[in-house]
């Protein structure tokens, strides 16, 4: 190795390190402050929801908040342990050289490396997955997936991902060799369009391998749903039921799609236990992330974000130093896209922690408009009391720590939303 090399490797080790303990300080911290307040709080229901929430419905939220994040807590360190075991010790490295002797330079190899990777992270996750479902899950009464149920998910799941990521992967890796130095570019685009693609195809042609979507069915309901979408200007394709009783107790509506496969998805268990209003009010605070172009707003910021990802990649994939700075013992005598690829998909998000809260915070004042527009369209006492419903049902904790929720939470807490909505319902009515 030369001087500059050596040292700009040097150099990269270092930052990584030195990142990723921050990192995992960071989050440790927040993590023991939400474990401190939420227990702190667990014996009396705050002053605003004594009225509508038992003791021990609050309990059990605390409870099941608390075997989250400790949860949580142990999944951040398996994953530094995993995250080093694939850089720095050596892992990626030794599994590129051991898969050298099974196969034909190329695109053999660099796939083969992508799918071998793909597989032992895939294992190593199970374990995980297993227990939050039939052990934590379980333990609150969330989870109604059988073992069967479970494993033909994965198996469907697993066949699925191969079935599109291979021939994408191909494509990309392709395009990494053959386009020349812009090749970010291009593949940033075919990228995009992919993406773009599958918001079409989701809704239609995936997400039905996995649930039963059935026209909405109760008269009454259908008749105040079609009103509502009407007075706000909105033509949907269909209202579906799907039945997410089959995995889990959570309740919860979506809109998804785009132009002609638009439709709105209302999970059974949510119909189970909200009342028509209520269904209502829910449905015109996802049309208002519609209304305020929120989803298109997200889909452009992901496009740029990305663009300046690909971008990244394209100049740390011609420097030796960010393969052997990393770990990795880059091949000489053929492509290192793949390892380019991986080592990337590893180490940004250590890197991109920090920017998160910004985008929770964005999401956070979606959520405000997203529940303005309800309660113009609605009504707040309909929209609070369904929130509320939410709030039990899924165990949702009403006294998280105001700092994890700065970090991490894509919605308000529960008591500012209810605390903003009175605020501009009376100028409504
Ligand atoms: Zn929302």
């Amino acid at each position: 190795m030369t001087d500059s090399l050596f040292s700009a490797s040097f150099l990269l080790t270092s930052l990584f390190a030195a990142v990723l303990c921050l990192s995992l300080v960071l989050r440790y911290w927040l993590s023991s402050r939400q474990i401190r307040h939420v227990a702190q709080h667990r014996n009396t229901v705050p002053a605003a929801f004594a009225d509508t929430i038992s003791l021990a419905a609050h309990q059990k939220a605390a409870d099941y908040t608390l075997a989250k994040v400790r949860l949580g807590l142990f999944e951040m360190a398996l994953g530094a342990a995993l995250l080093l075991g694939w850089t720095l010790l050596g892992g990626l490295s030794a599994l590129n050289q051991a898969l050298i002797p099974f196969t034909a330079h190329g695109m053999g190899q660099q796939l083969a490396l992508l799918v071998g990777f793909v597989a032992i992270s895939g294992v190593i996750d199970l374990p995980l997955s297993w227990y939050q479902t039939f052990v934590l899950e379980q333990r609150f009464g969330f989870n109604k997936m059988t073992f069967r149920l479970w494993l033909a998910d994965l198996l469907k799941s697993s066949l699925i991902g191969a079935l599109i990521g291979l021939p994408i992967a191909a494509l990309i890796l392709w395009m990494m060799a053959a386009t020349g130095k812009l090749w970010w570019l291009w593949a940033w685009l075919f990228w995009m369009g992919f993406n773009l693609l599958l918001l079409v195809v989701y809704p239609t042609l995936i997400a039905p391998l996995f649930n039963k979507f059935a026209p909405l069915e109760d008269e009454t309901l259908k008749a105040r749903v079609t009103a509502l979408m009407q007075r706000c200007g909105f033509s949907a394709k269909g209202l579906f039921v799907m039945d997410g009783s089959k995995r889990s107790a959570h309740a919860n509506a979506y809109f998804t799609g785009f132009g002609a496969a638009k439709r709105v998805v209302f999970y059974d268990t949510l119909l189970a236990k909200l009342s028509a209003p209520e269904v209502d009010a829910v449905l015109a605070h996802e049309l208002g992330h519609f209304k305020h172009k929120h989803i298109i707003k997200r889909i452009v910021s992901m496009f740029a974000l990305s663009l300046a990802g690909f971008a990244l990649l394209g100049y740390l994939t011609r420097q030796v130093w960010f393969y052997t700075g990393l770990g990795v013992q880059p091949n000489l005598s053929s492509a290192n896209d793949a390892l380019a690829l991986l080592l990337f998909m590893l180490v940004m998000p250590v890197f991109s922690f920090f920017i998160a809260p910004l985008f929770a915070q964005l999401s956070r004042r979606h959520e405000f408009e997203a529940d303005a527009y309800a309660v113009r369209q609605t009504s707040a006492q309909d929209l609070s009391t369904a929130l509320l419903k939410l709030y039990e049902d899924n165990a949702s904790t009403l006294t998280p720590d105001p700092l994890y929720v700065r970090f991490y939470y894509s919605h308000p807490a529960a008591s500012e939303r209810l605390a903003r909505m009175q605020a501009i319902a009376p100028a409504v009515h």
